[in-house]
């Protein structure tokens, strides 16, 4: 049934698993780790609940009271899931009968690093709901523009309602890292505020699948259905995790049916619209679209400004403005990655105790600016040049000699050298299979006539400027 839903998990946490060891190896060195901690084997892993499994009952003992809550340390940054872990002798009859259980939540050491200890299956009451939200993402943190203000509002709108649900559901999509699991969270933040005796729900489709698919191996499916019919509000992260994966949407389809049934929010977020989900069914894919589907575009220049203006006050930091605006201007993938390249630049210019400069930004950001940097494509180099000079796109592959069409090859030639990564006999095929020697002849021809033609010059800087915008 949920084999293929089955075999995704256990693949997940056995990746995880290997990490967990080699890190226990190199933290711990040879020695320890050969004595105490190579023999732990993984058991299962339950609603972030971790079962791990020792030989003998000493051996066992052991690790609870010296390692436990570093193993627990470990678990927690390989995967947000974990909560808690449990280490068990091997021999299940033993680990049953005369050794009780023993949780590292309760070893004899006192629980050391931030990993909170969030009751199990307690999503239904609103202290650990709101735990699970992140704090930071709320309405007032979040910088509106125009690539993101149809999301924004429909999200307040939705937050706002009292009784009546404006559109159900709510469908918000876009690509990685613009903000839809913020809006998300706010919106939770908004109804703990406003509506404290709502029952909210979120979490990502993908810890909805985790939790049907142990419903389903502890036959305790009738428990599942409840909780997730008796919310409120319910949110759904991230959906396309579900994608082909069928059972967990048929399970989702009917959960949804039923919430609509009794006109309860519904709050979904994709990375793509309802249409575009491939390996969803089609019943489903058009239930995505009833209500109100609200897309976030790739941000623009001033939103970027905005929110690193933002973050930095929020930060308390003082850095130069230009700063920012470099970053805003070279950083343009998403908001995550933006506001991962200002972290990273605070924190060196906090390490080397030194205000941040325009070259250490670069230095620091290499590699982040380097993976950023615009494609400009030679197709639309040719485009761009064509619409300029009035002439056809095909020109650029003709062999047509005349000047009229010949020079704005050129400069079509020239930007690509400039622009793009391609060598000359790259550059020369894409224009009618000229060959390298050709488009040599026009970067240094464009070079030269550059220097004395003005008019030429500022042609061809304004090209610049609109192909890397
Ligand atoms: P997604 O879920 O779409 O992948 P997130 O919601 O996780 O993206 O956003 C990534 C990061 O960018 C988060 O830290 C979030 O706070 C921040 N972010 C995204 N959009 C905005 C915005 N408009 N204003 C402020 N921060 C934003
Ligand atoms: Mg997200």
């Amino acid at each position: 049934m949920a084999q293929q839903e089955l075999q995704h998990i256990a693949d997940l946490y056995q990746e995880a698993w290997q990490n967990i060891h080699q890190r226990l190896r190199h933290e711990y060195g040879e020695a320890t780790y050969n004595s105490w901690l190579k023999n732990i084997e993984l058991d299962r892993v339950q609603n972030g609940h971790v079962v791990m499994t020792l030989p003998t009952k000493f051996l066992r003992d052991w690790v609870i009271n010296n390692y436990a809550n570093r193993i627990r340390q470990i678990w927690a940054l390989e995967s947000e899931e974990i909560q808690s872990i449990d280490i068990q002798v091997r021999d299940a009859s033993v680990a049953q009968g005369t050794a009780p259980k023993i949780s590292a939540n309760s070893a004899p050491t006192p629980a050391a690093g931030n990993i909170k200890s969030l009751p199990q299956d307690g999503e239904n009451d609103q202290s650990s709901f709101i735990s699970q939200l992140d704090p930071r993402f709320t309405f007032e943190n979040f910088v509106v523009g125009k690539s993101n203000e149809l999301a924004h509002a429909a999200a307040r709108r939705v937050a706002e309602a009292k009784d009546n649900i404006p559109f159900n559901p709510l469908y918000l999509y876009g690509g990685v890292g613009l903000g839809k699991t913020h809006l998300m969270h706010a919106i939770g933040h908004a109804i703990a505020a406003n509506c404290p005796e709502k029952k909210v729900l979120y979490l990502s489709a993908e810890k909805f699948m985790y939790r049907f698919i142990r419903a389903l191996r502890f036959k305790d499916t009738m428990n599942f259905k409840d909780q997730f019919r008796s919310v409120d509000v319910l949110m759904i992260d991230d959906v396309q995790f579900i994608s082909g994966k069928d059972s967990t949407q048929e399970e989702f389809f009917h959960t949804f049916n039923a919430l609509v049934d009794q006109n309860h929010q519904i709050i979904i977020s994709g990375d793509r619209s309802p249409t575009d989900l491939e390996g969803m069914e089609e019943r489903m894919r058009s239930r995505l679209g009833w209500g109100l589907v609200a897309d976030i575009h790739p941000t623009d220049y001033e939103l970027r400004l905005g929110i690193l203006q933002s973050k930095v006050e929020q930060a308390e930091v003082d850095i130069d403005h230009r700063i920012l605006e470099f970053l805003a201007h070279r950083i343009t993938s998403n908001v995550r990655e933006l506001e991962g390249a200002l972290n990273r630049v605070l924190a060196y210019s906090d390490l080397v105790g030194r205000a941040v400069t325009l070259e250490s930004t670069q230095e620091v950001l290499r590699d982040l600016l380097r993976a950023n940097d615009r494609r400009t494509t030679i197709e639309e180099i040719q485009k761009r040049v064509a619409e300029h000079f009035n002439i056809r796109m095909s020109d650029m592959h003709s062999a047509r000699r005349a000047r009229a069409v010949a020079r704005p090859r050129q400069v079509a030639m020239y930007l690509a050298k400039q622009l793009t990564t391609r060598s000359l006999p790259e550059i020369g095929r894409k224009f009618g299979g000229r060959d390298h020697t050709t488009v040599m002849h026009a970067v240094r021809q464009i070079d030269k006539l550059r220097a004395d033609d003005i008019s030429l010059s500022e042609d061809i800087e304004l090209l610049k400027r609109m192909l890397e915008s």
